[in-house]
């Protein structure tokens, strides 16, 4: 173990956890971000991103990530590509254990580990995942021309999905577990408008159905009013049933909630000072979930984190 004891480690490489790491870099603090293993966040999976102000030709996930990257390391940032299995929230520096690699220390750390898709996990699933079956429609998408899809779902996510996938697919089943929706009026109505778009409503899905070369050819599903079981045939599906935060490393060390995502408590500090967290982790960010939202909770998390270590150090 290196005695060198950092001032901020910021766990986590999307917009939230980059910009934290410009503003403390900025700041003089000499950040250490530790990337995890999808570096660049969610959306280092996402093709064009058309609302992140000052692109106003869009641009790619991957691409804004890397801006993001150069951004952070130009003003004396540091990027570790690994992954952090622990931290010790007791001991002072905290610890920070990293899978395959040393403990480091730290005075204050920023957790902007994001959330993940949940897989709805059928029976037949686990062999069909990203080979017919898929969380994102703007990664996978375009695979589907003239193809028949389902997504499963009824927020946001799933109107969004279904929507965008209408421009590649022949026709978009939406399978929803309810009749009444969670989706906002506007995305829900714009999918009812939509002519390719059919909707399956008080089902659930309890086993996906391959062909004779293993490819999807289907759902079954169960009306959960009259218990009826059918199959919808489709050749792709999307799954948009929400997301889980990444905060299972932190074992409870901070206090979550009953989600499983942080719970700030003055500002962007958990329940542990010198711990603080931004973007798709926290609690606070399930409503909106945008780059942009994270990126600007990033910059707050940095600078309470710089006003907290001028305090306590
Ligand atoms: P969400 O609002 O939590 O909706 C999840 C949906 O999946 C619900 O309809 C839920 O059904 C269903 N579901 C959950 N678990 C399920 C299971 N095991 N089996 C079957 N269905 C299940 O999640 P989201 O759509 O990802 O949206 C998350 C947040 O991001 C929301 O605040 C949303 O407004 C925002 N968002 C915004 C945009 C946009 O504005 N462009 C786009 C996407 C997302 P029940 O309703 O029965 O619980």
């Amino acid at each position: 173990m290196s005695d060198e004891v950092h001032n901020v480690v910021i766990i986590g490489s999307g917009p939230a956890g980059y910009t934290a790491a410009i503003y403390t870099a900025r700041a003089m603090l000499s950040p250490l971000l530790i990337a995890g293993d999808l570096r660049g966040g969610q959306l280092s999976t996402t093709t064009e991103v058309e609302n992140y102000p000052g692109f106003p030709a869009s641009v790619t996930g991957p691409e804004l990530m890397e801006k993001f990257q150069q951004q952070a390391c130009n003003f004396g940032a540091t990027v570790l590509q690994a992954e952090v299995s622990r931290i010790d929230a007791n001991a002072r520096p905290f610890r920070l254990y990293v899978r395959y690699g040393d403990q480091i220390l730290a005075k204050s750390i920023i957790i902007a580990t994001g959330a993940q898709s949940i897989w709805l996990n059928a029976p037949g699933e686990a062999s069909l995942r990203s080979n017919g079956i898929s969380t994102c429609a703007t990664c996978d998408g375009a695979l589907f021309k003239n193809e028949r899809l389902i997504v499963v779902g009824g927020g946001d996510s799933a109107m969004e999905e279904a929507t965008f996938l209408t421009r590649f697919a022949s026709e978009v089943t939406i399978i929803h577990r309810r009749n009444e929706f969670r989706a906002s009026k506007i995305m829900l109505e714009r999918a009812r408008a939509n002519q390719k778009i059919e909707w399956a409503t008080n089902r659930v899905v309890t086993r996906w159905v391959t062909d004779e070369n293993g490819d999807l050819a289907g759902a079954e599903v169960r009306n959960t009013i009259d218990e009826t079981e059918s199959i919808i045939q489709c050749e792709g599906a999307f799954i948009a049933i929400g997301h889980r935060p990444s905060t299972a490393f932190l074992d409870e060390q901070v206090e979550l909630d009953s989600e499983g995502y942080i719970v700030n408590k003055i500002n962007s500090m958990t329940s542990v000072p010198g711990i603080f967290s931004c973007g798709d982790v926290t609690q606070s960010s399930k409503r909106y979930k945008q780059a942009i939202t994270a990126a600007g909770e990033g910059c707050q998390a940095a600078m309470d984190c710089e006003k907290w270590l001028e305090e306590e150090n």
